[in-house]
C-alpha cells in the first residue's frame, strides 16, 4: 500500500499556515534571524506604566514565550515532514523504518513515528 503524499501534503501546508497565523499573533519574526522567532511584549509604555501594568506585561510576555515555543514545535514538525514529502521519506517510522499507518497520519500528519514507537 503506498501512501497518498498529495493528501498529506496538503494538509501540511493548510497546517503550517494556520501555525504561521498563530505564530505572528504571540511573536514576531526575529529581524536578524528570519527563522527564529520571538515572543511579543505587552503593550506597555515603559515611561508612564504603573508597577502593575509592568507586572503585567512581563506575565504577557511570559505566556507568549510558552506559546511560541509549542507552536514553534509544531512549525518545525511540519515543515520536516513536509521536506520528507521532497527526499520521497514521508511515512516512514524514524525508529523502525517500517511505514506509519494511515490512520495515524490522518489524526498527525507530522506523524515521526508508528504506533509502536508513538512514545519513544
Ligand atoms: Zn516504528
Amino acid at each position: 500500500m503506498t501512501i497518498n503524499t498529495e493528501h498529506f501534503k496538503e494538509k501540511l501546508k493548510a497546517e503550517l499556515k494556520i501555525v504561521e497565523t498563530e505564530l505572528e499573533s504571540v511573536g514576531r519574526k526575529n529581524p536578524s534571524n528570519p527563522l527564529d522567532w520571538e515572543a511579543k511584549e505587552g503593550d506597555i509604555d515603559v515611561d508612564v506604566a504603573e508597577e502593575a501594568e509592568i507586572a503585567e506585561g512581563i506575565e504577557q510576555y511570559e505566556n507568549n514565550s510558552a506559546i511560541l515555543k509549542q507552536l514553534e514545535t509544531r512549525y518545525n514538525e511540519v515543515k520536516d515532514a513536509l521536506a520528507k514529502i521532497d527526499l520521497g521519506t514521508y511515512g516512514i517510522c524514524e525508529i523502525s523504518g517500517l511505514p506509519i499507518e494511515e490512520d495515524r497520519l490522518e489524526a498527525n500528519p507530522a506523524a515521526r513515528t508508528c504506533k509502536a514507537h508513538m512514545n519513544d
